[in-house]
């Protein structure tokens, strides 16, 4: 149910971004971490898009990952689930993960009038 809001909020955001052009695509940045599942955002898009300026259009989808910083030597990597125990570096178990948790709209790609 989650993806409902935040599609219709895209949506919302797509269309005013588009000024009246037909919106051939757009670009969502979902974080690794994020419970965003692509085909239920993508299936409430086609419902909530239906009638509107962005129908047919495609959504692209980028995974970011999140970040581990290990607090005893301080290297950060990009982490994605399942989240690992311990650091690469130093197998430090004193991990602080940061990011992977964003949705949103990064770019629209409209039709050229
Ligand atoms: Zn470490």
């Amino acid at each position: 149910m989650h993806e409902l809001s935040v599609t219709e909020h895209v949506l919302q955001l797509a269309l005013k971004a588009a000024d009246s052009r037909r919106i051939l695509a757009i670009d969502l940045v979902v974080g690794s971490l994020s419970s965003f599942v692509d085909d239920s955002v993508q299936f409430y898009f086609e419902i909530l898009g239906r009638e509107t300026l962005a129908a047919g259009a495609l959504l692209r989808f980028r995974r970011v990952s999140a970040q581990s910083t290990c607090l005893a030597c301080q290297v950060v990597t990009p982490v994605d689930p399942p989240l690992p125990f311990a650091c690469p570096a130093c197998g430090s178990s004193q991990l602080r993960v940061s990011g992977g948790t964003e949705f949103y709209l990064a770019s629209i790609e409209v039709e050229e009038l």
